[in-house]
């Protein structure tokens, strides 16, 4: 479907959004949070896009151990709450425009 290509867009603004905070999230908990929202993405979706988005430095994870078992807490970095500010102009502009 052609809209997936820009879903897979917002879900990275989304994302940021959600890494922008002291508690971070696990990957589960992003993917019940975007299930939330109306989009339906498989493990085999979320992980690559949050190690790609890892790699590119707008995110880093950190080991954390919670019931006996090793999870990934993911929070944003400096480099990504530049990118955060400048995507929410782009889509604060774009939602005055066509809503
Ligand atoms: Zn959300």
């Amino acid at each position: 479907m052609y809209e997936n290509k820009v879903v897979l867009g917002l879900i990275r603004v989304h994302i940021l959004h959600h890494s922008d905070s002291d508690e971070g999230f696990y990957g589960s908990w992003m993917m019940d949070e975007l299930k939330r929202h109306g989009y339906s993405i498989s493990p085999g979706t979320i992980y690559p896009i949050l190690h790609e988005m890892e790699g590119d430095g707008v995110i880093r994870s950190e080991k954390v151990v919670s019931n006996g078992r090793v999870r990934k807490v993911y929070r944003i970095t400096p480099k990504g709450r530049e990118v955060l500010r400048e995507l929410l102009g782009y889509v604060r502009e774009l939602s005055d425009e066509v809503l």
